[in-house]
C-alpha cells in the first residue's frame, strides 16, 4: 500500500513501457545514455475510457519551477481527477538539472531543448530521444511547461509560425489562448530543429510551450498560472470537462522576422530602463550597459523596432553578446473568437505547406 498523497514509482526500462495500459502508472523511466550515464525519469500516465490524449513536460530546464510545481500535484491528485482519455505527466524532465536549479545538466552540461534528434550519446540527448521516441506516439498534442529562467517574462503561451497545415496550427492556437496566460505570442525561434517544439511538430502534433513565472522564483501567483492554465487546457481538449475557472482574453503576439532580440555589444553591468509589457518605439533606450571600471561611458542598448517588451533580461554583470530583450509586436485586441484569431495571425504568417 501507499499512503494517501504519496507516489509509488515502479522502475522500466523504455523498452518495457506500454502507454496504452488502463489505469494510472506511476513509473520512473531507467534513461540510459551511451557514455554510460544514467537516470530514472519520473513518469505518470492514466488511461481511462476512450477520449482525447495529451502529453505534459515540465522541467526540462532545471531553473524554471512553475511547471514542476503544477505537476508534482497533478500527478498526486490523478486518482480523484474525473480525466477522460490518456494523459502522460513528466513532471520533472531535467532531474540533474532540477536539483542543481540550473537550465542545463550538470551531468553533460548540455541544454535538454536544444538535445532533440541528436541521437543519445549523453544524458540530455537521451532523455530528448526517450520523449519522442516512447511518449510522443502515445499523444495527439503536447504542452511543455517553461519560465523565463534568470530574466523576466511577461505570462504567455508560445507557438510556432511555422505549421505543416492549417488545421495544427489552429489546434495549437486553440491550445494557447485556452491556457490563458497574458499573451499568446507566435514566435520564431532560432534553434527549433532540436528543441521538443521540432520534434513535436514534425510529427504533425499540436504543440504549445507556456512560459510560466520569471527569474528562477516560484511565487505563489506564479505556481497558480501555471495549474490553472493546465486545467484549462485538460478542459479545453476534453480530457476533462468543468474543472478549470474561465480565463481573460490573452493579448496576441506576434514575434517573426528580423531584430527581434537585442544583445549587448560589450560587457558590463546591465541595468534595465523598461518593464514587461512596456510598449517601445524603434531607437528607445531598454537598458543601460555600465563599464565597471569606469573607463568607458555608459552604452545605451536600444531597441531595434517598434513593439511590445515581452521579455528582459534580469539585469546585472554580463558578457559582451548576452541578452537584454525581445520585442514583439501586439495585433489589435481580438474577440474571443478561434476562427477570428487563427486568420488575425495567418494574415502575418508563412503560406503553409500542405
Ligand atoms: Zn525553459
Amino acid at each position: 500500500m501507499t499512503a494517501p498523497g504519496t507516489i509509488a514509482r515502479h522502475r522500466v526500462a523504455p523498452s518495457e513501457l506500454d502507454c496504452t495500459l488502463p489505469g494510472i502508472q506511476h513509473i520512473g523511466v531507467r534513461i540510459e545514455a551511451a557514455d554510460g550515464e544514467i537516470e530514472h525519469l519520473p513518469v505518470s500516465i492514466l488511461n481511462r475510457e476512450d477520449g482525447p490524449s495529451l502529453l505534459i513536460t515540465a522541467g526540462i530546464h532545471g531553473d524554471e519551477f512553475e511547471g514542476p510545481a503544477a505537476l508534482l500535484d497533478l500527478v498526486r491528485r490523478l486518482e480523484a481527477l474525473p480525466i477522460r482519455g490518456r494523459l502522460i505527466l513528466v513532471p520533472t524532465a531535467n532531474p540533474a538539472a532540477l536539483a542543481a536549479s540550473a537550465r542545463r545538466s550538470p551531468v553533460d552540461g548540455r541544454d535538454l531543448n536544444r538535445s532533440f534528434r541528436a541521437g543519445a550519446s549523453s544524458i540530455s540527448e537521451a532523455i530528448a530521444d526517450f520523449l519522442v521516441a516512447h511518449l510522443l506516439p502515445a499523444a495527439e498534442a503536447v504542452l511543455d511547461l517553461h519560465a523565463a529562467g534568470r530574466a523576466l517574462i511577461m505570462p504567455s503561451v508560445m507557438l510556432d509560425p511555422r505549421p505543416t497545415d492549417r488545421q495544427g496550427f489552429r489546434r495549437s492556437l486553440g491550445m494557447a489562448r485556452a491556457f490563458g496566460a497574458d499573451a499568446v505570442l507566435v514566435i520564431e525561434q532560432e534553434e527549433t530543429g532540436a528543441m521538443l517544439d521540432g520534434a513535436v511538430m514534425a510529427s504533425g502534433k499540436a504543440f504549445v510551450c507556456a512560459e510560466i513565472g520569471s527569474a528562477a522564483v516560484l511565487t505563489p501567483k506564479s505556481a497558480a498560472l501555471a495549474e490553472a492554465g493546465v486545467a484549462r487546457v485538460l478542459d479545453h481538449l476534453g480530457l476533462t470537462a468543468g474543472q478549470s475557472d474561465r480565463a481573460m482574453s490573452p493579448r496576441a503576439l506576434l514575434a517573426i522576422g528580423e531584430d527581434l532580440t537585442v544583445r549587448t555589444t560589450a560587457s558590463g553591468f546591465l541595468r534595465p530602463l523598461v518593464e514587461i509589457g512596456a510598449k517601445v518605439r524603434a531607437g528607445d533606450a531598454l537598458a543601460r550597459l555600465i563599464d565597471l571600471a569606469g573607463a568607458a561611458p555608459d552604452a545605451f542598448i536600444r531597441a531595434a523596432r517598434t513593439g511590445v517588451v515581452y521579455n528582459i533580461a534580469g539585469g546585472g554583470p554580463v558578457e559582451a553578446g548576452a541578452f537584454v530583450a525581445t520585442i514583439a509586436e501586439e495585433l489589435p485586441p481580438l474577440p474571443n473568437d478561434d476562427a477570428i484569431w487563427a486568420a488575425s495571425f495567418e494574415r502575418h504568417l508563412p503560406p503553409y505547406q500542405e
